[in-house]
């Protein structure tokens, strides 16, 4: 069964996630889009309230759903800002998805050191010629006697520039193969000898996060830092970028709403032919599509989350509302800037950075094209709707 209603502890996470928002969030959102900055003391306030280690799994490796949690977290956070949603919510991620796949004496002393002070941890599979078909990935790990040693260059990697850790996707099988099993992870510290962070890119949206490639020049790791089974790697990726996906679709529903939300007080301050803006029918019908999209593209979000936390298949659902989330975030902020004229096409109005940061969703981790031909694999794999 199905449940989309709150519990009393999820409406209560909601309200504190959003008054942080308001008060640590939303003041200072544009001034950092503007410098391209990332603001790490806002990142280490939200995990200093203990919002990290809730998304974590105990010591003994259980954890409570978390998906539903997690895309409501994510929602009020890229309401007041998606770069900052993104510093904040991928390192608590990446380092859940770390704790799971560690064992032994490295995994208590990452869970202890992140129990001391949280730090962010980055993930680098994507490369110049490897974004959507990642059974083209260069970088490799090969064996030697203490562990691996790692060559290769990442093209894209979120706040590899702030990151204490990063999770390396790398060849491990035989040179050319396109075969599923060639692929493994390896957790690197960043402090490793050869790990060179290069120039960062200069993005059009999430101005907040750093967006950098990342070289590894025969970076040495030991066995105890693969992650998972040799060879596991791309099984890995699909195992764990649904609930990544389901996290970015979250992402858009926040943006979607600010830019609802900036109309709708647009509409009633601003003064044409004599009266209020939102008294054109024109005007009220697009905040209309605007809510209607919201509505879907939320109820799709937690159908995704709510099957994974129930331990079912959301590989479909997670597809899907990624999919309509990018499509959604796009009509909607699109909208939201032709809404205020001219003043929307300025820095002057947030709905510019709006639009700017709703791009990201339809392309990080797999563009539209990849979703489409896995919602029709999975649709021939497990029937229609
Ligand atoms: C903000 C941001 C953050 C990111 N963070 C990370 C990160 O932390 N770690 C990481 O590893 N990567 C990250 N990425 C990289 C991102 O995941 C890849 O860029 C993405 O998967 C697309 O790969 P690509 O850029 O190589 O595009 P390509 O795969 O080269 O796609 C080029 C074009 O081909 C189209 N296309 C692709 N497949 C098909 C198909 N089957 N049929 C038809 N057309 C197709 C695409 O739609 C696109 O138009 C990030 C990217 C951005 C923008």
């Amino acid at each position: 069964m199905f449940d989309f209603a709150m519990t009393p502890e999820q409406k209560e996470m909601r309200a504190a996630v959003r008054a942080f928002t308001e008060r640590e969030i939303v003041p200072v959102a544009e001034e950092y889009d503007r410098r391209g900055e990332s603001p790490l003391h806002i990142c280490h306030k939200f995990y200093a309230e203990g919002w990290m280690s809730r998304f974590l799994p105990d010591e003994s490796g259980d954890s409570r759903p978390f998906l539903v949690d997690g895309s409501i977290v994510t929602e009020e956070l890229a309401y007041g800002c998606a770069g900052v949603a993104s510093i904040i919510m991928l390192p608590i991620f990446f380092n859940r998805v770390t704790l799971f796949h560690l064992s032994g004496e490295v995994r208590a002393e990452f869970r202890q050191r992140l129990a001391e002070k949280p730090f962010i941890t980055s993930f680098a599979a994507s490369e110049h010629e490897a974004g959507s078909d990642l059974l083209t990935i260069q970088t490799k790990a090969r064996r030697n006697k203490r562990g691996y040693v790692i060559n290769g260059r990442k093209a894209f990697s979120g706040n590899v520039r702030l990151a204490s850790y990063v999770i390396v996707v790398a060849r491990t099988g035989p040179e050319e193969t396109k075969s599923t099993d060639a692929f493994s992870w390896f957790l690197v510290p960043m402090d490793k000898p050869g790990v060179v962070i290069r120039e960062a890119w200069d993005t059009l949206g999430l101005r907040a996060m750093d967006l950098s490639p990342i070289d590894f020049e025969d970076v040495e790791i030991p066995e105890s830092y693969r992650l998972g089974e040799e060879g596991q790697g791309l099984r890995m990726m699909a195992e764990h970028l649904n609930p990544s996906r389901t996290g970015i679709a979250a992402m858009a529903v926040g943006i979607a709403r600010r830019a609802r939300d900036e109309v709708l007080k647009y509409g009633r301050t601003r003064k044409l032919y004599g009266d209020k803006l939102y008294k054109l029918q024109d005007y009220r019908f697009h905040i209309v599509e605007m809510e209607k999209d919201i509505a879907a593209a939320r109820a799709l979000v937690w159908l995704s989350g709510l099957k994974h936390d129930q331990g079912l298949d959301h590989s479909k659902e997670a597809s899907i509302a990624k999919l309509f989330t990018g499509q959604m975030v796009m009509r909607v902020t699109g909208a939201a800037s032709m809404m205020m004229g001219s003043l929307g096409y300025t820095r002057a109005a947030i709905v510019e950075k709006l639009l700017r940061d709703a791009r990201h969703v339809a392309i990080v981790e797999g563009p539209e094209p990849v979703q489409k031909e896995m919602i029709f694999a999975e649709m021939l794999r497990r029937g229609v709707y």
